[in-house]
């Protein structure tokens, strides 16, 4: 095969062409400063669309539209409720955040349940690094819990043995729960919550890289005490970078709004109690997710239209599993009615490969070091002397995500699991071996609004060549 002229990269945001007018106006007003008239818009259409009825489908063609059906105001009248199918009033309380990153608003979560130095915090095991730092920048101790084998992400009966445990262990409970949607998968969050609400643990949902997926018909991040967003340049919308916290109410963020703004009384000069950080999200970035937002069901829609189209391509294609997770569309085992299905948004689009399947060049994996950072990610990375690690993807799998490469195609493996991370060495882990070993056989593929049709088809075609 021909290697493409112009890389397909694993997942950028699209500009909608909306952006310029927003940040045009934040210009003219002369507000270039971490709030303003963006800031508050940005976070009132972030309601309207984490409470939005689900209005999506794989089948659904958004290109006419020039607002998301989600969160369009009501034709007859905009301060109408867009929200007449909604019954949980607990819903209707909830108020959006916008900070300056994920991590920051997972960090503010953490902060607004009360966690302090020296207390534990179970989180998701199958995660990207920044769902357990910010437990330890407050000094508290992540423990960490491994996932099922359906969505991949927290199995929520380990957890409840880890919580049980963790009271054996220490006489107190955990100070709260971070469970995370991997590559977007909803989790099973009705059973996660059931074991928050036994034990009377606050419950966080790291929906960074799950905006607009949805289980049973509801936006995840709503279920629940706080629900993290981040619009980085790699996640589902872009704000070029930031973040977003869902609060069950106006309480909650008011509380939140205090801690992301140097935590100040309310004195004529500067007085502190209590200590703060600089976490509000630019009205300049708060522009462009204005614009991003007017093509959100758009771009959930695509990644959706690729899941489908992998899931097809890879369907009795013997040693390649497309992970289709718990989504009721592209995993019939699921299946739901209508308006309660569970919908992933495929941010990532996952693969896994059996062990035995062989691919070209395998002999070769992991004889050099990475040069340069993996997939142009941003700042530097530390050179190694060993390309190998005691826990690493398997060499099919290298063997791939180097033919790939060379074709001009970028994948990456999975996210290695916090309990495999030196970092994290000492964290105690409540493992059953199922990250671990998807860890080994997974593989990202290309997914997004950059990524086309006829892409995805040059994606299959490269890795059905590269089988032996
Ligand atoms: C991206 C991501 C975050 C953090 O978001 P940033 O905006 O990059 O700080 C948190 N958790 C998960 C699982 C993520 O993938």
């Amino acid at each position: 095969m021909q290697k493409r002229e112009k890389r397909i990269i694993l997942c950028l945001a699209h500009m909608s062409g909306n952006e310029m007018k927003y940040i045009q106006e934040a210009f003219d007003q002369n507000w270039v400063v971490p709030l303003g008239p963006n800031v508050n818009k940005f976070e009132e259409e972030l309601k309207r669309f984490v409470v939005s009825p689900c209005t999506l489908t794989a089948e659904n063609d958004l290109q006419e539209e020039t607002y998301p059906k989600s969160i369009k105001p009501h034709e007859n009248d905009p301060e109408k409720l867009w929200l007449d199918s909604i019954t949980d009033a607990k819903l209707l309380d909830k108020q959006v955040v916008a900070l300056s990153s994920g991590t920051a608003a997972v960090h503010l979560a953490l902060i607004a349940v009360g966690v302090k130095a020296g207390d534990e915090v179970v989180c998701q095991s199958f995660t990207f690094c920044a769902s357990s730092n910010p437990v330890v920048y407050l000094g508290a101790k992540p423990v960490f819990v491994d996932s099922e084998r359906e969505t991949w992400n927290m199995d929520p009966e380990l957890l409840e043995k880890a919580i049980n445990d963790r009271m054996a262990k220490t006489g107190r409970k955990p100070k709260a729960i971070i469970v995370v949607y991997l590559y977007g998968m909803p989790a099973k969050i009705a059973e996660i919550k059931a074991v928050a609400d036994k034990y009377g643990i606050p419950l966080v949902e790291d929906a960074a890289e799950g905006l607009g997926s949805r289980y049973h018909g509801r936006v995840c991040g709503t279920f629940g005490d706080y629900g993290i967003l981040s619009f980085n340049g790699n996640k589902m919308i872009t704000t070029s970078g930031g973040g977003a916290l869902v609060c069950p109410d106006e309480e909650a963020r008011n509380k939140v709004m205090f801690f992301a703004t140097q935590a100040r009384e309310g004195y004529p000069y500067y007085q502190h109690e209590k200590i703060g950080y600089n976490y509000r999200l630019s009205n300049i970035c708060a522009g462009i997710g204005r614009g991003q937002l007017t093509v959100l069901d758009e771009h959930i829609a695509h990644h959706r239209r690729l899941a489908k189209f992998y899931a097809e391509a890879f369907k009795g294609f013997d040693g390649i599993t497309f992970h289709a997770g718990s989504d009721s569309e592209l995993n019939p085992a699921v299946g739901a009615a209508a308006e309660s299905k569970t919908l992933s948004n495929y941010w990532l689009n996952t693969i896994t490969l059996d062990p035995q399947l062989k691919i070209k060049g395998e002999e070769n994996a992991y004889r050099t070091t990475v040069k340069g950072a993996v997939g142009g990610a941003a700042g530097v990375i530390h050179y190694v002397d060993s390309a190998h690690t005691d826990c690493e993807p398997n060499a099919n799998v290298e063997a791939l995500r180097m033919w790939l490469d060379s074709l001009n195609i970028e994948s990456r493996p999975l996210w290695k699991p916090m309990h495999k991370q030196p970092v994290y060495k000492d964290s105690p882990a409540y493992v059953n071996g199922t990250a671990e070993s998807i860890f080994k056989v997974g593989l990202c593929l290309p997914s997004g609004p950059l990524v086309t049709l006829d892409d995805a088809q040059f994606i299959v075609d490269a890795i059905k060549d590269a089988v032996c």
